[in-house]
């Protein structure tokens, strides 16, 4: 069962970070659609005048850890949006019973968390409606904010970035490519027939330094069975 729409709820201290990757292409033209919906909350909007987003980490190190009352705050802030959407009622009881929510993912990114791959991609299309996707920066959030709302950690691979804003974008372009509608042609998703990396368009012959390189045969044959064969090979 997919819902065909998603929206997406992410909580960063950088939301412009996203602002062109989301305008371009197919993302934007799903969000123009209406298939998913992108939606920001800022820790930084909850913060004291005069005090800062981070502070010194327990048991030293050189880093600054993300405060985790403002990512609760803004936590809160985006509950209170969706479950508006949902129409179940005041804040207050939408903040008790989120977790309940069968419907609402909770993600928290961390490169030692449980590696995102398009199996868990087609998995959140099809389960949930809401995604909350909170991305740190520095040494990291505050460990409590995880436990606080039981997120789930996911790595995007097996390195280190400087912030959880581009898992987010990797994260929102891999599962609403999933979402039916996002792609122009449902059967563009790889996993719908066979596919190759190895892709050709015109001209036929490209000439490049004074050498020709040509367009596999059997791709010019219009013979389908053959060229489905090439690309499984
Ligand atoms: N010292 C920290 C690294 C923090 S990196 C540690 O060992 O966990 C800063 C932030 O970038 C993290 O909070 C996380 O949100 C994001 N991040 C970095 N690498 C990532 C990865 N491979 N996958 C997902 N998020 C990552």
């Amino acid at each position: 069962m997919y819902y065909a729409y998603m929206r997406f709820h992410i909580i960063t201290i950088f939301p412009e970070m996203f602002d062109s990757y989301l305008k371009e292409s197919i993302i934007g033209r799903a969000i123009k659609d209406k298939k998913i919906s992108i939606k920001f909350y800022n820790p930084m909007d909850f913060c004291e005048p005069k005090r800062r987003v981070d502070d010194r980490p327990y048991g030293g190190g050189p880093g600054m850890v993300l405060r985790p009352e403002l990512f609760l705050e803004a936590y809160a802030a985006a509950v209170k949006n969706f479950s508006r959407v949902l129409g179940r009622g005041s804040a207050k009881s939408a903040r008790k019973t989120s977790h309940n929510l069968r419907n609402v993912k909770i993600i928290l990114f961390s490169p030692s968390g449980k590696k995102f791959d398009t199996a868990y991609a087609k998995k959140s299309a099809r389960k949930y409606t809401d995604i909350i996707l909170i991305s740190g920066r520095y040494e990291g959030i505050d460990m409590r904010v995880q436990k606080i709302l039981r997120a789930e950690e996911i790595s995007i691979g097996d390195y280190v970035l400087t912030g959880g804003e581009l898992p987010a974008m990797v994260l929102i372009d891999s599962i609403s490519r999933q979402i039916p509608g996002v792609l122009g042609k449902y059967e563009s998703l790889e996993e719908e027939r066979v596919s190759s990396s190895e892709v050709y368009t015109r001209p036929e012959v490209l000439k490049y330094k004074n050498k020709n390189y040509r367009v596999p045969k059997v791709l010019l044959s219009g013979n389908h069975k053959k060229i489905e064969e090439w690309k499984k090979r």
